[in-house]
């Protein structure tokens, strides 16, 4: 029905507007992305807010367009979510991300962007175990990162998924914390390892009181759950240095390091094998 209906689209092409057309192009190109290994993973490291060790990275999937370069995923995940390509591009970056934490010769984690609709498909749990078993990965390394969105659309389902992956030993954090909407309920509903505080907090921490004053209550609430919390997008060594005495336990950002490609991390042996 999809096939029949873009061969409909390309019937009325001279009237299309041009940006339908150009993306219309990117979708093309995104379906055969995959099959012609575009796809690379940057890797961003999170640090101890006590002692800066780095304990973790976030891996960052970046496409390399042919012609347009290094495409962010900001331009083409919504894309490849809304065309039903993200289940396949997911398990790509799980693959990936666990086979290169694997040489991280200090046992870092690593921390992989999950999106809610691979959350619909019940195979993410197999293909998980399935990365963890080829990697070699122990599975506590492995931390899923997901936003609240995930137990919104289908609640019951989705946290069946997000058992099994705890069920592994493999941590889940839940992202971009503060920016939804009935954040609180979703805490006390699932047990998440780790809440990601969102930039937006961090940005004006040190000219807000008000900021500060939620990240504190966000603080005592994770504390009160068992959970840790990460702050993303630290810049300045003043917003480091309220959130450690707020009590954040990692911090990530620009101001420690921006995504770097994996043979720029230095985390793991320098072997033969490395590109
Ligand atoms: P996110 O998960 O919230 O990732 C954080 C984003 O903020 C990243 O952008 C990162 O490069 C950027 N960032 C990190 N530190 C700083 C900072 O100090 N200042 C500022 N201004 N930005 C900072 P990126 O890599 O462009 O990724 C954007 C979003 O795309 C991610 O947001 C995530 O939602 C999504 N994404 C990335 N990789 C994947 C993936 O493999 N799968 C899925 N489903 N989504 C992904
Ligand atoms: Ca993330
Ligand atoms: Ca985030
Ligand atoms: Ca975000």
């Amino acid at each position: 029905a999809k096939a029949e209906g873009r061969g409909t689209v390309r019937f009325f092409e001279p009237e299309m507007d041009r940006k339908l057309q150009e993306r219309e192009r990117l979708v093309q190109d995104l379906r055969g992305a995959l099959g012609r290994d575009e796809f690379v993973l940057h890797f961003q490291p999170y640090v101890s807010a006590e002692g800066g060790a780095v304990t973790g990275c976030e891996a960052l999937i970046r496409w390399r367009h042919p012609v347009r370069g290094l495409v962010s995923p900001a331009d083409f995940v919504p894309l490849a979510e809304e065309q039903g390509l993200i289940g396949p591009i997911g398990a790509w970056v799980i693959e990936r991300a666990c086979a290169e934490a694997a040489r991280w010769e200090a046992g870092q984690r690593v921390s992989v962007n999950v999106s809610p609709l691979q959350f619909r498909d019940r195979s993410l749990p197999g293909t998980i175990l399935e990365a963890l078993t080829r990697s070699g990965l122990a599975p506590w390394r492995l931390e899923v990162e997901v936003t609240e969105t995930v137990l919104i659309d289908d609640a019951d389902a989705a946290l069946d998924i997000l058992r099994q992956i705890r069920a592994m030993g493999v941590r889940v954090a839940l992202d971009d914390f503060g920016t939804g909407y009935s954040s609180l309920s979703y805490l006390r509903r699932f047990p998440f390892n780790k809440i990601k505080i969102d930039r937006s907090f961090v940005q004006d921490l040190t000219s807000r009181d008000d900021n500060r004053v939620i990240v504190r209550a966000i603080r005592d609430i994770a504390k009160g759950l068992g959970m840790t919390i990460t702050a993303e997008g630290v810049e300045t060594t003043e917003q480091a240095e309220q959130l450690r005495l707020t009590g954040c336990e990692e911090l990530q950002g620009y101001l420690f390091s921006r995504p770097l490609a994996a043979d720029q991390l230095g985390l793991g042996e320098a072997g033969p094998g490395r590109a």
